[in-house]
């Protein structure tokens, strides 16, 4: 008999790339996880569930255990910290970048500086370790609306193309981390499921390699 597994999932944008490699790796839900509103999935493995829950929350689930794995952003896993859980793979999906940036071409003031970010862990070590003295101003969206109105003078964010902060008239400045997804899980459960937790990991190994055998044959 296997033992029971859930996967925590992040919702969103991770999701939509997570359900492709997990099926890839054989794992599929029983239903579309997009069109319901459940919020607990069974699959074609009748021992793993899935869940989805915000990217805040993945971290969470799977420290104190109530989820076995769990696929996160490194952006969360930095913000919120990874003790108590491994993190065995990079699933190289949902690729970004952490980033201060501020307004176009204006200098930082002189004396203490203000950042707004969701990142508040992230941010104030970014600084600290720079020595730059910082008010932090905990936002939960829109970012870039903050220097515009004079909230603050940069921000800690997540930029991809960096289209959100040039319409925004901003530009990227420092480069705090490279951010994709990665697998977590629990400790204990890597010790008292080790059979499931490593069966699964390994599958989703073999799914990021053939992708990127893929991704090297077609240039
Ligand atoms: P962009 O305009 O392409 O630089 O995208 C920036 C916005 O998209 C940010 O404000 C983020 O909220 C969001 N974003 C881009 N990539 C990701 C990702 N991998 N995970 C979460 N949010 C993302």
């Amino acid at each position: 008999m296997e033992q029971p597994i859930t996967i925590a999932l992040t919702k969103g944008r991770i999701l939509k790339e997570t359900l492709p490699l997990l099926a890839e790796a054989g794992i599929e839900p029983l239903e579309d996880i997009s069109s319901s509103r459940k919020l607990i999935f069974p699959t074609n493995h009748a021992h793993i569930n899935l869940i989805v829950i915000r990217g805040t929350d993945v971290p969470t689930y799977v420290k104190l255990g109530s989820a076995d794995i769990g696929i996160a952003g490194k952006d969360m896993l930095l913000e919120l910290g990874s003790e108590d859980m491994y993190e065995p793979l990079d699933l190289n999906i949902a690729r970004c970048k952490l980033m201060t940036a501020g307004r176009k071409d204006e200098p930082l003031p002189q004396g203490r500086v203000r950042v707004a970010t969701k990142f508040v862990n992230v941010a104030r070590r970014h600084f600290a370790e720079r020595g730059i003295q910082v008010e932090l101003i905990k936002l939960y969206g829109a970012m870039e609306l903050a220097p515009l109105m004079n909230l603050a003078d940069l921000i800690v964010d997540i930029v991809d193309t960096g289209n959100t902060l040039r319409a925004n008239g901003m530009e990227p400045r420092d480069m705090i981390a490279e951010v994709s997804s990665r697998v977590v899980v629990n400790k204990a459960a890597m010790k008292r499921k080790h059979r499931e937790v490593q069966g699964i990991i390994e599958r989703l190994e073999a799914a990021v390699a053939s992708r990127q055998v893929a991704e090297v044959a077609n240039g």
